[in-house]
């Protein structure tokens, strides 16, 4: 029972995120009833139910009948996925993750605020944790230093800044195991993607295209979190 407590819990959640992830940067408030982004109706409460309020409308606004972004329910679905999924004390930073994959997808950039708002909590997390090696304190500044290098010497072209700070949260959120294997995940993940994006759609997407990176790295921790991954068997180092 408490997983779907939980995934019902995390779809509200998301259902919130994607208003974050919309609002944020626009000058517009967090506060204020939803509304069709197309004809500006207010939406009942029956219209907010995440997921199956989508699934009820069939994706499309009662008033205008235009498109509902498949953003919405998909958000909602994986947010909750991730709250069935996930330890209970990494939420709070996922959360933010889902505010930065968003709004990265939308305007290929992740936010300052929402990017540092994460290592601060990640890094209170990991103060209040306790229980840390050596190791794991210095995945989040590794991690960090290896995205800026990246950043430093493609000129930005290959990553940007934002995904250093994003993985330096992830280091110090999850520490050196699964932090470190987030990122190795997240670079298969997003290999995975490219090539079955030049397969399927070689028009849209060729070697040079703007991909976001904050969705793999995400992804990646995601992975690395909910199945305890050691890709690169850190553990061994301790015995
Ligand atoms: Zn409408």
């Amino acid at each position: 029972m408490t997983p779907v407590i939980l995934f019902v819990f995390g779809a509200v959640t998301g259902s919130f995120l994607n208003v974050v992830a919309l609002r944020y940067n626009s000058g517009l408030s967090l506060g204020g009833r939803s509304a069709c982004a197309h004809c500006g109706r207010k939406l009942r409460w029956f219209e907010l139910v995440p997921v199956l309020s989508y699934l009820y409308l069939r994706g499309r606004c009662r008033g205008c009948r235009a498109k509902i972004s498949r953003q919405y329910p998909l958000v909602e679905l994986w947010t909750g996925l991730l709250f069935a999924t996930l330890p209970l004390s990494y939420l709070p930073v996922f959360s933010l993750y889902v505010a930065i994959t968003v709004y990265d997808l939308r305007h290929k950039i992740i936010p300052d605020g929402l990017a540092y708002a994460a290592a601060a909590l990640a890094l209170l997390f990991a103060l209040l944790m306790g229980g840390r090696g050596l190791l794991d304190w210095l995945a989040g500044p590794v991690l960090f230093s290896f995205f800026g290098l990246i950043w430093f010497l493609s000129r930005g072209r290959a990553m940007g800044f934002g995904d250093a700070k994003l993985a330096l949260s992830i280091g110090l959120l999850l520490g050196a195991r699964e932090g470190f294997s987030a990122v190795v995940a997240a670079f298969w993940i997003g290999a995975a993607y490219g090539i079955g994006a030049m397969i399927f759609s070689p028009k849209r997407l060729t070697m040079k295209s703007e991909v976001p990176f904050a969705p793999f790295l995400v992804l990646g921790s995601w992975a690395a979190a909910a199945l305890h991954l050691d890709l690169l068997h850190v553990s061994s180092f301790f015995q």
